[in-house]
C-alpha cells in the first residue's frame, strides 16, 4: 500500500489473530493508513444490512476479514451446519458489501483443515479443490473453500482484488481457552494449568500421533498485516512455519508440561479421536516473497502464551 489515505478495516479482531493484528498494526503504524478494529460487537456481519451500515460508517479501502465461527476439532464433528451457515454468511456479505463499496483489497482467512483429506504431502495452495475434506469439519471447510471461490469469482467478473491467507494451527494469547471447544494447544495449556492446580493427573486426548504446523499469531499478524499491504494475487498463499517445524501433539504437551513445571502423571484417553494424522504444508510461495521472514520459536510462543494464560485466567475465553 502507498500513496492516499488507506483505511483499513480487520473484522474480527477482537479474536486469536485479531488481538495479534491489533497489537502489531498499533506498533508499525504507518502514516498513510488508519485501522479500525472490529468485533461482533459494531455489527454482525451475518446479517448484510449490518455489514452496509459498517462499511458506511468507516469507509475501508483495504479489509482484513477475520470474523468466523471457529473451534476445534471436537466442535466442529458436533455443530457442523453451524459453522457451515454462520462462515458461509459471514463471508458472502463482507465481500459483496465490499465489491458495493469499491474496497481495493480484502484479504480473508482459509485454513489448512480445509485441504483434502486425501492428499499427498506437502500440501500446497494449489490443492485446495482437489477432493473432500475431512469428514470431521466438513461444514468449515466448505464455508472456507468458498472464499476462495468468491475471490475468483469477484475477480473475473468486477475485477476485484479480493484473496486468502491459508494460516496453519494458529496458537497465542486471547484464544478461546474452553476445553470442549477450543484448539489443541489452547486445550493443552488450559488442561495442564488445572492439573496442576488441583495436583490432579493431565490427561491428553488421543494418542498424541497427529503432527501439525503451529504458526504463533503475533507471527501471523505481522505475515497478514504484509499481505494486505503487498500481495496482490487472487490466488491463496499459505502463512505457516517450515516444514521441519511440524510437532506431534505428544510433543507439544511435553512443551507445555515444562513450561508449566506441571510435575504430576499424564496419561491418554484413546477413545477421543485423533482427527487427520497430519496436514503438512509447503511455505515454499510464501518463502519466494519472504526468504527471510523469521518465526518465534514454539517453545518461546508456547512460554508467552503459558504465562498470558495464567495472568490473565480469570478473563480468558473459556
Ligand atoms: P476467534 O474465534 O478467536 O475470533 C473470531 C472473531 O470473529 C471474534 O472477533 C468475533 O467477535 C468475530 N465474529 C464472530 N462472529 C461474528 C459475526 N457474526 N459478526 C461479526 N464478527 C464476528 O477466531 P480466530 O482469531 O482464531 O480466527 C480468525 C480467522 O483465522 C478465521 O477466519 C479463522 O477461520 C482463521 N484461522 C484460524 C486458525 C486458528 O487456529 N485459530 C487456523 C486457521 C485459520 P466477538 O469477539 O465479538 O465474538
Amino acid at each position: 500500500m502507498s500513496g492516499e489515505q488507506k483505511v483499513v478495516i480487520v473484522t474480527g479482531s477482537t479474536g486469536l489473530v485479531g488481538s495479534a493484528v491489533q497489537i502489531v498494526a498499533k506498533k508499525e503504524q504507518r502514516p498513510d493508513e488508519k485501522w479500525v478494529f472490529l468485533s461482533s460487537k459494531d455489527g454482525n456481519l451475518r446479517n448484510i444490512e449490518e455489514a452496509r451500515a459498517i462499511f458506511k460508517k468507516h469507509s475501508p479501502t483495504h479489509v482484513i476479514n477475520l470474523a468466523a465461527k471457529v473451534g476445534g476439532l471436537f466442535s466442529n464433528m458436533k455443530y457442523g451446519c453451524d459453522f457451515l451457515r454462520t462462515n458461509m454468511e459471514i463471508n458472502q456479505n463482507v465481500l459483496q458489501v465490499s465489491h458495493e463499496t469499491g474496497v481495493k483489497k480484502v484479504i480473508s482467512c482459509m485454513s489448512t483443515c480445509i485441504f483434502p483429506d486425501k492428499t499427498t504431502y506437502p500440501i500446497d495452495e494449489t490443492m485446495v479443490h482437489n477432493g473432500p475434506p475431512h469428514p470431521s469439519n466438513y461444514g468449515y471447510s466448505m464455508a472456507k473453500r468458498m472464499i476462495d471461490v468468491m475471490n475468483r469469482t469477484y475477480h473475473d467478473q468486477y475485477g476485484c482484488m479480493f484473496t486468502s491467507a491459508i494460516p496453519t494451527n494458529v496458537y497465542g494469547p486471547y484464544d478461546n481457552y474452553n476445553l470442549e471447544d477450543g484448539h489443541v494447544l489452547t486445550g493443552l495449556i488450559h488442561k495442564i494449568y488445572l492439573a496442576k492446580k488441583n495436583n490432579t493427573p493431565f490427561t491428553i486426548w488421543g494418542s498424541g500421533k497427529p503432527r501439525r504446523q503451529f504458526i504463533y499469531s503475533l507471527d501471523l499478524a505481522r505475515l497478514l498485516i504484509w499481505a494486505i499491504r503487498e500481495y496482490n494475487d487472487v490466488n491463496p498463499i499459505l502463512l505457516c512455519v517450515d516444514e521441519e517445524d511440524e510437532v506431534s501433539i505428544k510433543e507439544l504437551a511435553e512443551m507445555v508440561v515444562e513450561e508449566t513445571g506441571f510435575k504430576g502423571s499424564v496419561t491418554h484417553d484413546l477413545t477421543k479421536a485423533d482427527g487427520q494424522f497430519k496436514k503438512t504444508a509447503s511455505n515454499a510461495k510464501l518463502r519466494s516473497y519472504l526468504p527471510d521472514f523469521k518465526f518465534t520459536p514454539i517453545r518461546q510462543g508456547i512460554r508467552e502464551t503459558v504465562e498470558w494464560f495464567a495472568a490473565n485466567y480469570e478473563t480468558a475465553r473459556k
